[in-house]
C-alpha cells in the first residue's frame, strides 16, 4: 500500500519504518530539512533500539523515502498519517498548530480520495477540526474530493517502540464509516495476524482512550510516590508495600514503582491536556490535578535530600549524576527529572559530572558547554572525585556496579538513588550512606 507519514519523530519514523518493513511503499514528510538529509543518508536522527538498522535496510531497498516536499507526500499515499508534535500550550492544552497545518496542506494538494489519520496524541474533537480544515482547504480551490478522517492513537513506548508497533497489545481506531474501517483493517493486517487486536470505536472515544491510558499510568506512578513519601515518615519500606499490593491480580506488579518522578514527552503533557479538556467540559479534574502536583514535587525530592545532606551548602560540591534520559533505552530528555535536578544543583552552586549511555548529546544541545557541567565518558569517570552519586535513570548497566570502586572514587561514600536500584542492607555492609525513595535511609 502507499502510505505517507507527516512527521519523522519518535512516532512518525517508527510507524513509517514498520509499515515499510512489512512491504508497503512509504514516504515521510518532515519540515526539518536537516532531519530529512540525515534520514536520506540512511541514518537515524535519534536513538531507538533496532530502528537505525531498519531505516537503513528499508531506505536502501526503496520502500522508505524522505522528503520536505509536502505536495509529493500528499500525492503519494492513499493513507496520510499525521504524526507531528502536539506540545502543550501556555494553558496546558495540546497545541494543534502543526496537526492543522498538515491537514491544510493535505486539503490544498489532494486530487483523489485520501484517508487522513491522526496518529499524534490529540484531544477529543480534533478529528472534527481536521475534517473542517480539510473541507475549507478543498472549498478554497473549489474541489470536491471525498476523504475519511480516522483517529488512530499510538501506544508505543520509547525504548521498545519497534516491538510495540509490530506486536501491539491493541490497535485502536476511531472511525465513522465502513469504508474507513475496512481500509484501516487492511492496512494493519500485517500486525494483526496472530489474533485480532484491532479495536474499532467511534472517533471521540478513540481520541479519549489515548489520554485515559497515559493518565492512568501517570496516576499509578504518582500514587506510588505519595505512598513512598508516607512510607518514609511512618517507618515502612515502599518496596515491600509494592510487592505486597502487586500480588493482588486486580492491582498487578506492572508500573507501580516509586521513584523521582515521571518525565518524557507524553505523560506530563498529556495529563496537562486532559486537565484542560476536563475543565473545558465543566468537570473538576481532581485526581488528574493531584497526579501532576505530586509529580512536580517528586521531581525535586532528590535535590532536597542532597541539599539536606550537605547542610544546605552545595557551593563548590561536585555531584555525579547517572542517567539523563527520562527513562532507559532512549535519548529523549524531554521533561526528564535529570534536568530538574541538575538545574537545582547549578542554582545552588554545585558542579555536575554526568553520564548517560546515549543521551549526552541531547543534554549538550540544551545546556551547551557550561563550566559547571562535565559530561563524562563512563559511569566511573562521573563518580571520580565527586562528593556524592545520584541515580536518576534506571539504565541496566547501573544496576550492579563495582561498589568497592565507587566507594574509593567518591570523596565520601554517599549515594542518592532516585530509582531504588540497590539493596539497603548491601549498601550498609559496603559502608555507604544510602538515601533512596520510600525506604529508610542508611546513614
Ligand atoms: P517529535 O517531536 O519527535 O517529532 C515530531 C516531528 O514532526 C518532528 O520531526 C517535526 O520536525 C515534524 N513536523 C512538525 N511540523 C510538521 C509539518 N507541518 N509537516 C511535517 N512534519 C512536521 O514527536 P513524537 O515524540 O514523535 O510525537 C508525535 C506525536 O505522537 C505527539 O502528539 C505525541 O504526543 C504522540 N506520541 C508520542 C509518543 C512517544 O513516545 N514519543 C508515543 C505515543 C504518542
Amino acid at each position: 500500500m502507499d502510505i505517507t507519514i507527516f512527521g519523522s519523530g519518535y512516532v512518525g519514523l517508527v510507524t513509517a519504518t514498520c509499515f515499510a518493513d512489512a512491504g508497503n511503499d512509504v514516504v515521510c514528510v518532515d519540515v526539518d530539512a536537516q532531519r530529512v538529509e540525515t534520514l536520506r543518508r540512511g541514518e537515524c536522527p535519534f536513538y531507538e533500539p533496532g530502528l537505525a538498522e531498519l531505516v537503513k535496510i528499508n531506505h536502501a531497498e526503496g520502500r522508505l523515502r524522505f522528503t520536505t516536499d509536502a505536495a509529493e507526500g500528499v500525492k503519494h499515499g492513499q493513507f496520510q498519517f499525521i504524526a507531528v508534535g502536539t506540545p502543550p500550550g501556555e494553558d496546558g492544552s495540546a497545541d494543534l498548530k502543526y496537526v492543522l497545518q498538515v491537514a491544510n496542506t493535505i486539503g490544498q494538494h489532494m486530487t483523489e480520495h485520501r484517508v487522513i489519520i491522526t496518529k499524534s496524541t490529540v484531544p477529543v474533537g480534533t478529528c472534527d477540526k481536521v475534517r473542517a480544515q480539510l473541507a475549507s482547504a478543498l472549498a478554497a480551490r473549489n474541489a470536491e474530493i471525498e476523504f475519511d478522517v480516522v483517529s488512530n492513537p499510538e501506544f508505543l513506548k520509547e525504548g521498545a517502540a519497534i516491538a510495540d508497533f509490530t506486536r501491539p497489545d491493541r490497535i485502536v481506531i476511531g472511525v465513522d464509516s465502513d469504508r474507513a474501517e475496512k481500509l484501516m483493517r487492511a492496512l494493519y493486517e500485517p500486525f494483526n495476524h496472530n489474533h485480532d487486536r484491532l479495536i474499532s470505536m467511534d472517533v471521540r472515544s478513540s481520541e479519549l482512550t489515548k489520554y485515559a491510558a497515559n493518565a492512568l499510568l501517570a496516576t499509578k506512578i504518582s500514587f506510588m510516590n505519595e505512598l513512598a513519601n508516607l512510607s518514609e515518615k511512618v517507618g515502612a519500606d515502599i518496596e515491600n508495600v509494592r510487592i505486597g499490593i502487586g500480588s493482588d491480580p486486580r492491582i498487578g506488579y506492572h508500573f507501580i514503582y516509586a521513584g523521582c518522578g515521571y518525565g518524557g514527552s507524553c505523560f506530563p503533557k498529556d495529563v496537562k491536556a486532559l486537565v484542560h479538556t476536563a475543565q473545558q467540559a465543566g468537570i473538576k479534574p481532581s485526581i488528574l490535578s493531584a497526579v501532576e502536583e505530586v509529580n512536580e514535587r517528586q521531581k525535586t525530592v532528590l535535590f532536597s535530600r542532597i541539599n539536606a545532606h550537605f547542610g544546605g551548602n552545595l557551593k563548590g560540591k561536585t555531584i555525579a549524576v547517572w542517567g539523563l534520559s527520562f527513562k532507559p533505552k532512549t535519548d529523549d530528555i524531554r521533561e526528564a527529572t535529570s534536568r530538574v535536578l541538575m538545574e537545582a544543583l547549578w542554582d545552588a552552586g554545585a558542579i555536575v559530572k554526568a553520564y548517560d549511555p546515549v543521551a549526552m548529546h541531547e543534554i549538550q544541545k540544551v545546556y551547551g558547554d557550561r563550566a559547571d557541567l562535565k559530561l563524562c565518558d563512563s559511569a566511573e569517570q562521573a563518580v571520580d572525585g565527586a562528593d556524592a552519586l545520584t541515580i536518576v535513570t534506571e539504565w541496566k548497566q547501573f544496576r550492579s556496579p563495582n561498589f568497592a570502586r565507587i566507594a574509593k572514587l567518591l570523596k565520601q561514600p554517599v549515594i542518592f538513588d532516585g530509582r531504588n536500584l540497590y539493596d539497603p542492607e548491601l549498601m550498609q555492609r559496603m559502608g555507604f550512606t544510602y538515601v533512596s525513595i520510600g525506604r529508610q535511609p542508611i546513614t
